[in-house]
């Protein structure tokens, strides 16, 4: 059984209880991150923060565990669970309120709670494969820049997507791809191009999107940040995902179109070494 974390206490999970007036469970009022253990070590830890500073401040919750303190129970989160490699999960919901869709005034205590998954991430079968994907429409909140719990769009068409024999959605927003279910999306041209879409609150600003393309310079490889259609998919080169669960992703179909070769392009697998060593150097 794993042990979390839950407002100040780490319990076995069967212990670990919120409340049902919680604004998270309500209203979904509340932000999370989600955080590589690569090696038993956090993968890009600060960046994660940061965002969680900015998806906190966006809705005016006020957290008062500092930088430290989240590292320091990651950490021991990640020791007391045997975690090599996985994920953590961090939840902070605004807490419980008596239901009302006007949010008081009087500071109501943030829930906060942390879990682990323990997770093949590197060793990945369907990173080996390279994904199938299906495109639907976005028909989620316009603030897809604020990490919220708010994942039902996402986690409805995903589910559709696996009945179909897919294994991920990219959303398209009038008539260009915005990113994955939880990943950002990207294209190699025919010229050598890596293209992704530019931040804006159509997408989450992704930490894996800012090293990956950070590597991607590094290996001098061209990079476009703009939109792109589904059209330029399918006649691109090479197309992958990134985020902290999938690292580098192939993808290597589009709405049953093959994509290149119709295998993992040689790109996105150089730049998921190239990511995974680096990471794995300045994890923490
Ligand atoms: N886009 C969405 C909608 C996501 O949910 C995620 C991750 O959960 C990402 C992109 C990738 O972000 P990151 O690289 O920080 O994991």
């Amino acid at each position: 059984m794993r042990t979390v974390y839950v407002n100040g206490d780490f319990r076995p999970e069967n212990e670990a209880t919120i409340s049902i007036f919680d604004r998270g469970f309500l209203f979904a009022d509340a932000v999370y991150e989600v955080t590589t253990v690569l090696e038993g070590k956090l993968v890009d830890f600060y960046g994660h923060m940061a965002r969680l500073r900015k998806s906190l401040s966006e809705l005016q919750i006020s957290l008062s565990l500092s930088e430290a303190n989240l590292l320091d129970i990651h950490r021991k989160l990640v020791s007391k669970n045997n975690i090599t490699e996985g994920l953590v999960y961090l939840q902070v919901s605004r807490g419980p309120a008596d239901r009302d869709f006007v949010i008081s005034e009087d500071a109501e205590t943030p829930g906060v709670v942390l879990f682990t998954q323990e997770k093949k991430l590197v060793d990945n079968a369907l990173a080996q494969r390279g994904q199938k994907i299906l495109t639907v429409e976005d028909q989620r909140w316009r603030r897809c820049d604020i990490k919220t719990v708010q994942l039902l769009y996402s986690s409805l068409v995903k589910t559709e997507a696996h009945r179909k024999g897919a294994d991920d959605v990219w959303m398209v927003l009038d008539g260009e791809v915005t990113e994955g279910s939880s990943n950002n999306a990207y294209i190699l041209t025919e010229d050598n191009t890596i293209v992704t879409r530019a931040l804006s609150n159509d997408i989450l600003h992704g930490i894996t999107r800012q090293a990956v393309l950070q590597c991607a310079r590094e290996l001098q490889l061209k990079v476009e940040e703009r939109s792109f259609t589904v059209d330029e998919v399918k006649a691109a080169k090479e197309a992958f995902s990134t985020s902290a669960t999938g690292l580098v992703n192939p993808v290597v179909e589009i709405d049953s179109d093959v994509i290149g070769k119709g295998t993992p392009g040689e790109v996105a697998l150089r730049l998921r070494e190239v990511y995974l060593k680096a990471s794995l150097a300045a994890a923490v």
